[in-house]
């Protein structure tokens, strides 16, 4: 991810997007895809001020967009959007919880025995190793990770 000031020609406002690379940059641009989010002139350029490459550590990766709803905002994620998506993340997490049941290390078999059918369905939790998480997803097994660490309710006390 690539972060440029960029500015539009009509009123020169100053303004910041996200680009994939600056290759997304330059065939967004070539293409009228980028506004400013001022007055929506589409005729933008980048400002004077040297581009920032994303920090190296602690930097969240969001897929870009796939839906065509926002193909013009394809590979263009602001600081707000991935804010947003956090915490939608976190939200659903919380509804979800207290209707999820804690396995603890025995997440890995739990969610395999549900997908085989030999377990009714459920929602769980629990731990599980990068591995055992790995073999999973190479299974087709539903499992995503806590986005927001939980402690595990055997660890209190
Ligand atoms: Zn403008």
């Amino acid at each position: 991810m690539i972060v440029f000031d960029l500015c539009c020609a009509a009123g020169d406002h100053r303004f910041e997007a996200w680009f994939a690379s600056s290759d997304a940059f330059a065939d967004q641009q070539a293409r009228g895809l980028i506004g400013c989010p001022v007055c929506g002139d589409s005729d933008v350029k980048k400002a004077v001020m040297a581009p920032r490459v994303g920090a190296k550590s602690n930097q969240l990766t969001v897929k870009a967009p796939t839906n065509p709803n926002n193909a013009a905002t394809a590979g263009e994620i602001s600081p707000e959007l991935v804010r947003k998506v956090i915490a939608e993340i976190a939200a659903k997490q919380a509804e979800m919880l207290p209707r999820s049941r804690w396995v603890g290390r025995d997440f890995a078999d739990a969610a395999r025995a549900m997908h085989e059918g030999r377990t009714a369905e459920d929602l769980i939790h629990g731990q599980a190793s990068p591995q055992e998480a790995q073999a999973l997803r190479d299974d087709g097994i539903a499992a995503m990770p806590l986005l927001v660490p939980i402690v595990p309710p055997d660890a209190v006390n």
